[in-house]
């Protein structure tokens, strides 16, 4: 396969020197095949997508679209080597195999970093920093549980599934791959993962280090496509369980496909977090909570913090400073350091911001946004704030999955766990407060997987993950991410 390097040329235009990271380190195709036993294979269809940068909408490879018959063949690998080796294998054998992949992860990370940013957006911060050391992390973290299940679940004698059909979202692709690929192979499963269709540059880049590192063919799968290809891993009888992670609308299809079958499940889905600031709060920390909760990663984050609950007594001094941080963020060039909003991750998401703004306003929201410019080509939402809501209005109950804060204001504690258990999701909450005794007496009330006390979006490979209600089930993350892949 023919090697490309990449130089990108952005014509900015913001008021800071640009700092780019250099692309001229990465190798990337100009075309991927589907990884399958261990080996590059075409697709069955003879059909490839074309996979965006979405800050220059520039295209930056080829991919191949697998259908069932491609599905069938990964599947078919996927069984052989859990049969043949992997299920056969020594636990402590198996978890060197984990850790060589961490290493070779932790090796590669600038050049993951860059494609992870140049393929989905978002700044390279955040790639550099949160996303591809925590995937890494997972890996070392599941690779030491290899071999000790048996202390894990004590006089349980845990037994491996089979074969785990993996589907994951764009938003964080590659640190989503090792939630789930990290804790299957750990537990003795075979894996075909199926990568969201606009980000699937890191699992494939996954797929080479997972060949270099010498795991036996078929143990890991990555098949490429949309919709009909995540489809088809679902429905496949000889998978043994699904593990999904995106929106609601898909998990409910997920749901029902499997309904009646032996198949396990677990769903993480959408959220609508609820951020709230009581008056005894340290209200400059708490307001860079927010920022980060909601605009860093261009609110492309399930447990994103989109939904604002501020006293009413602080209300004024809040919202004076949120505005005024606001005006500071630096929306562009997601490879330039300075960045703190990049680019929406595709055309699709943005029109669906877009529709969002237009309801809140028709719903008689106030709307802000910051007085930022945007680079001429991609795709760019300005941060945003909505004020004089109501709880019913759709902006405060549905996901929108961009920079889009709706900000209320309450006077009691009563109230406020009223407020932010009033949506159909239940992922994530962050409450800021002086008081200890107040966070753990809402942290009792509020149905939220995760709540974060004075900080947010803080991750961890030993702290599980995982929803209430709408938001899905099953946990991913610390020992109760290794449940889901075993039968006792
Ligand atoms: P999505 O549901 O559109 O797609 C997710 C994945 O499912 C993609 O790989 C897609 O190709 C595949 N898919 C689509 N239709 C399918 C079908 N019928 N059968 C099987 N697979 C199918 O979600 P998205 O837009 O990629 O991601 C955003 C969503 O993910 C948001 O709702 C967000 O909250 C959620 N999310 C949740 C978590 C969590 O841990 N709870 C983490 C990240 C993202």
């Amino acid at each position: 396969m023919s090697k490309k390097t990449i130089a990108i040329n952005f014509d900015t235009g913001w008021d800071l020197n640009p700092a780019p990271e250099s692309t001229s380190h990465i190798q990337l195709n100009e075309q991927y095949q589907l990884f399958i036993g261990g080996k590059w294979v075409k697709p069955e269809s003879g059909k490839y997508f074309a996979t965006i940068n979405p800050a220059t909408e520039e295209k930056i490879a080829m991919v191949a679209e697998a259908n069932e018959k491609d599905v069938d063949k990964a599947v078919k690998a996927a069984r052989k080597a859990y049969n043949d080796v992997w299920s056969k294998m020594p636990a402590a054998e198996r978890g060197k195999y984990i850790y060589r992949i961490a290493r070779l992860m932790q090796e590669k990370a600038r050049e993951l970093a860059v494609i992870e940013t140049m393929d989905g957006g978002k700044p390279i911060r955040e790639s550099r920093d949160i996303d591809i050391p925590l995937a890494a992390a997972h890996f070392f973290y599941y690779a030491g549980w290899a071999d000790k299940l048996n202390y894990a679940f004590p006089n349980r004698h845990p037994q491996s599934l089979g074969v785990a059909g993996q589907i994951t979202p764009w938003n964080f692709p590659l640190l989503m791959a090792a939630w789930k690929i990290a804790p299957a192979l750990a537990t003795g499963n075979t894996v075909v993962l199926k990568p969201a269709e606009t980000t699937p540059l890191t699992a494939l880049k996954l797929a080479e280090i997972i060949q270099e590192s010498g795991l036996p063919d078929g143990v890991v799968n990555i098949v490429t496509g949309a919709g009909a290809t995540g489809a088809a891993v679902v429905n496949h009888k000889d998978v043994d369980k699904i593990a999904f992670t995106g929106s609601t609308g898909v998990g409910k299809i997920i749901q029902n496909a499997v309904a009646g079958t032996n198949k396990k499940v677990t769903l993480e889905l959408g959220g609508k977090a609820a951020n709230i600031i009581f008056e005894d709060a340290a209200l400059d920390q708490a307001v860079e909570g927010i920022i980060n909760g909601i605009y860093f990663n261009q609110g492309h984050v399930c447990c994103a913090g989109s939904r604002l609950f501020v006293q009413e007594s602080v209300y004024d001094t809040v919202l004076r400073k949120l505005k005024d941080r606001m005006e500071s963020l630096v929306v562009g060039n997601p490879l330039d350091k300075n960045t703190d909003v990049g680019a929406i991750n595709s055309k699709e998401q943005l029109a669906t911001i877009h529709n969002y703004l237009k309801i809140g306003k028709q719903e008689g929201g106030e709307m802000y946004q910051s007085n930022c410019s945007t680079p001429k080509k991609g795709y760019w939402c300005k941060p945003t704030l909505f004020t004089n809501l109501s709880q019913s209005n759709r902006i405060v109950q549905e996901e929108i999955f961009g920079p889009v804060l709706a900000v209320q204001t309450f006077r009691t504690v009563s109230e406020v766990i009223e407020k932010a258990n009033n949506t159909p999701f239940g992922l994530s909450a962050g409450v800021w407060t002086d008081k200890g005794s107040k966070l753990f007496n809402l942290t009792a009330q509020m149905r939220a997987g995760i709540i974060w006390g004075n900080t947010y979006n803080k991750f961890d490979p030993t702290s599980p993950f995982g929803g209430y209600k709408e938001s899905g089930f099953g946990r991913e993350g610390g020992l109760h991410g290794l449940k889901p892949y075993l039968k006792f």
